[in-house]
């Protein structure tokens, strides 16, 4: 089976070609357009903005894909679209583009939940058979997932309010770092002493999986605000310090949440996804707690834990297998839950 993948609901338009055949799972081609520069002078995503650049630049990433695959439509089964959630008017540019070609070469058309295209990513990359637990953790979204099917996901817990990656960004921007902020602040946690700025590990205290980062990143303006009224200023030291200080306590939450989505969920292997699990901090942790409790720990290549087309063109894949199609009635929706999340499952572990 041969997929053409199209994604476009944040701020990356990307197209891929994914195959599942008798040589195993190949992506084909798989082409990334970025739009940092578009947004930088914003502070971040302006929606508008996102849906023209999408408008203009997805039919060229499909037709790059499909030179840099060398294939033509008709070597193609299906088109796998986002179809939410995401920033709408970006949504709607990919699936009108998936419409059009669907309706121009009467190959079946597939929508794709852009969670479920992540949350199915090491089953492309590695394989991994259901049941598995994914930990979702990038600038948009947090959240730990029971993967039982390609259709089947509960949601153990998440964040109450900021994504990490949104937390490490603004403190970033607290402390005069670059954007994007994840790994300005984790250069600067290298050389810093996590041990002298003491922040909260927030929602520990409550069962579950749920956790919470604004609070946390209040606490290290606090932090700062006190050195800066004691000494005039922040020096280099303080600064990598802080964000140690910072990285430590997340850190920490996600070692201890990840151990209690373990116990609520007790499955073999759990995946991580999103642009935070490049944060080597957080992933050797979360490797540990995972040879600890005897679970395979998987990442993914970077280029497919943050948002893609080859992740939409395989869920694609794993839909098409099911049987399951849409049509020219398929709609772009900006909230798409992958499940709603389980009272029984959330109450019951520690
Ligand atoms: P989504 O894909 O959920 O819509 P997004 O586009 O913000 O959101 P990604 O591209 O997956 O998500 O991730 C970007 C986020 O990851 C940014 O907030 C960035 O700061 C963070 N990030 C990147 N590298 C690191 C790192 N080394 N440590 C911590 N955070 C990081
Ligand atoms: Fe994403």
């Amino acid at each position: 089976i041969t997929i053409l993948g199209i994604e476009s609901s944040c701020d990356d338009t990307a197209a891929a070609i994914v195959r599942d055949g008798p040589e195993g799972r190949q992506i084909l081609a798989n082409v990334v357009e970025g739009q940092t520069s578009l947004h930088a002078a914003f502070g971040g995503v302006v929606p508008e903005i996102a849906a023209r650049a999408h408008a203009e630049r997805v039919d060229g990433c499909v037709s790059k894909a499909m030179a840099e695959a060398g294939l033509g439509f008709g070597d193609l089964d299906a088109v796998a679209v986002t179809a939410g959630p995401g920033l709408i008017g970006g949504v709607m540019a990919g699936v009108m583009c998936g419409k059009g070609i669907s309706a121009a070469t009467g190959l079946p058309l597939i929508g794709v939940n852009h969670l479920a295209g992540h949350a199915l990513t090491p089953r492309l990359t590695d394989g991994l058979a259901f049941p598995y637990i994914m930990l979702l953790v990038s600038g948009g979204h947090c959240q730990y997932l029971r993967v039982d099917g390609a259709d089947q996901f509960t949601r153990l817990g998440g964040s109450i309010d900021d994504a990490p990656g949104e937390a490490f960004d603004k403190v970033a921007k607290l402390l005069g770092l670059a954007q994007p902020g994840g790994p300005a602040v984790e250069a600067e946690a290298r050389k810093g002493d996590a041990k002298r700025f003491p922040l909260p590990r927030p929602l520990m205290d409550r069962p579950g999986c749920d956790m919470s980062f604004s609070g946390l990143k209040t606490a290290l303006l606090r932090a700062r605000d006190k050195v800066i009224a004691e000494k005039g200023g922040l020096t280099l030291a303080d600064r990598a310090d802080l964000c140690a200080g910072f990285q430590a306590a997340v850190t920490d939450v996600f070692a201890e949440k990840t151990r209690r989505a373990l116990a609520l969920a007790p499955v073999g292997a759990l995946a991580v996804a999103g642009g935070v699990a490049a944060n080597l901090a957080i992933r050797a942790e979360l490797e540990t707690v995972c040879a600890v409790s005897g679970v395979r720990f998987l990442a993914p290549p970077l280029a497919l834990c943050t948002d893609n087309a080859a992740m939409i063109a395989w869920a694609g894949i794993e839909r098409f297998r099911s049987g399951a199609r849409d049509d020219l009635t398929l709609s772009a929706r900006p909230r798409w839950p992958l499940d709603q999340s389980s009272p029984a499952l959330l109450g019951s572990g520690k």
